[in-house]
């Protein structure tokens, strides 16, 4: 990536794209003593000229850099054809040595899904409802790239075209809807609902951090009793990493008689606050309610065996249930007007302002899904048909493509020698746990939906057989003891606008 540099002279060519990203181009160009303007392919330089550049063939320029990233076609110094198959081959000698028949039935082994097959199965499942959304979807653009002179459109006018529509249908911006989140309501509509569906009293309270942003809570259950602490670290600075996540700082456990009692990291990097006042998207509201999530998971737990209690032991396919289900909450009209109230002027987000933030909210959903369900097809696929023998993951993903994709995607398009996930994160035969864990949480949510989204009997009952269990049963016993019945995907697809 830090290989690829491209050098625009001449600014009419980038027409169309945001000041603050010409303006970044041109001083990069300046720090590397160069005239014009300096692009590369990490995402904030990538994803803006896609979305905004007026200019085709400077989309295609740098679709084409971004896809033929790591790979022979763009420099063969950094070709990583040789490491993806060397990685292959170690997985695969692993799972034999372990008397499996291939990678994926090792990888499974720890998931909540058994076999490729279920795995398989759930894609095609997802695929067959989501292709006649995204045909739509195919429609809306085809229709609208007419306007702009495009006869046949190409995967490096999708995200431009895209946006073009998405600003005719909705017209909001992120700026319209930050004005209602401030950062106080948000955490205050956050704790109401811990209040009210379980139970819980959070407050803040003094402690000694390793910054001034950072703050630190106590929450309390029914009986007053201390259940565990929190950092909040929220807003983003100086060398500190970027992206959002939970982090475990004390598990609870029990030794002889002593009792540890949990507490977590939340971090997050949102804008710091100016005038002492700070704001967040709704992305930023999610992001918050999503993180947690994952820490309720890891302090209402009442495991007190260290290794299983908490987020610890729960099948990877699995540990995303409990932040997907809160951000459920970023989405009911209740929730958000409560936190948007201001004060001073005694007002409420518009109804009609959230009815357009709703409907945007599914905005190529079908597509979307479908994009999914293709990495996560070709994840599971390659590791379970690999062998030395055979080696041609290309051969593996074009038939995945053929199969599921609505999108020509050009066959040079070298996506795999970039794809992180499974070769070098933890997602190698589980990509598919995203989807799998929104079934989980959109299910689990319907049956708030049902019987009250701030039921205290719901509530209670997520957090007694899911939020409080671990690893110390099966996540589909978990699932089973809540829901009464095995998880079914009809609530992920209403949730999509994908019944239809
Ligand atoms: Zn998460």
């Amino acid at each position: 990536m830090n290989n690829f540099k491209l050098v625009i002279s001449d600014k009419n060519l980038l027409k169309g794209i945001p000041d603050h990203v010409v303006k970044s181009a041109h001083l990069k160009a300046k720090a590397k003593k160069t005239k014009g303007f300096l692009f590369t392919i990490d995402f904030p330089s990538y994803l803006p000229i896609m979305q905004y550049a007026d200019n085709r063939k400077l989309r295609k320029d740098i679709y084409t850099a971004y896809n033929t990233k790591a790979s022979s076609l763009m420099d063969s110094k950094f070709d990583n054809t040789k490491n993806i198959n060397h990685i292959l081959k170690l997985k695969y000698e692993m799972s034999k040595l372990l008397g499996y028949s291939d990678i994926s039935s090792m990888l499974l082994k720890t998931k909540m899904a058994k076999s490729s097959e279920e795995v398989i199965s759930f894609l095609s499942k997802l695929t067959k409802k989501a292709t006649k959304s995204a045909l739509a979807d195919i429609d809306d653009i085809n229709d609208i790239a007419k306007e702009f002179n495009i006869t046949k459109v190409m995967p490096w006018d999708m995200p431009y075209l895209s946006e073009k529509l998405k600003k005719e249908k909705f017209s909001i911006t992120d700026e319209e809807i930050k004005q209602y989140f401030s950062i106080n309501n948000v955490l205050n509509g956050l704790f109401n609902i811990c209040k009210k569906i379980y139970g819980l009293d959070i407050h803040e309270t003094n402690a000694s951090t390793w910054h001034e942003d950072v703050k630190f809570f106590e929450i309390f259950n029914k009986k007053k009793q201390l259940v565990g602490k929190f950092y909040l670290d929220l807003y983003a600075r100086k060398e500190k990493r970027g992206g959002a996540w939970m982090d475990e700082a004390i598990s609870k456990y029990k030794f002889m008689n002593e009792e540890e009692s949990p507490v977590a990291y939340l971090t997050c990097n949102f804008t710091p606050p100016s005038n002492g006042k700070a704001y967040l998207t709704h992305d930023e509201v999610i992001t918050l309610f999503h993180e947690f999530g994952h820490g309720l998971h890891h302090l209402l737990t009442e495991v007190t065996e260290y290794s299983i209690s908490g987020i610890k032991g729960v099948e990877w396919d699995a540990v995303e249930l409990p932040s997907q289900f809160m951000e459920n909450y970023c989405w009911e009209w209740s929730v958000i007007r409560d936190m948007s109230y201001n004060k001073k002027t005694n007002t409420y987000m518009p109804k009609k302002l959230f009815n357009n933030l709703l409907e945007s909210k599914n905005f190529q959903s079908g597509l979307q899904t479908l994009r999914q369900v293709e990495f996560a097809l070709f994840d599971i696929k390659l590791h379970t048909e690999y062998s030395p023998k055979n080696r041609s993951f290309m051969k593996i993903l074009n038939n995945v493509r053929a199969q599921v994709s609505v999108i020509n995607t050009p066959t040079w398009n070298k996506f795999p020698h970039s794809f992180s996930h499974i070769f070098s994160g933890g997602y190698a035969s589980a990509y598919y746990s995203y989807k799998w864990a929104e079934v989980l949480s959109a299910d689990a949510y319907s049956l708030f939906e049902e019987i009250g989204i701030l039921s205290k009997t719901a509530g209670n009952k997520f957090k007694k057989e899911i939020l409080s269990k671990g690893g110390s049963r099966t996540a589909m016993e978990s699932f089973i003891a809540f829901r009464g019945r095995k998880p079914k995907i009809n609530a992920l697809l209403t949730h999509h606008g994908l019944t239809n």
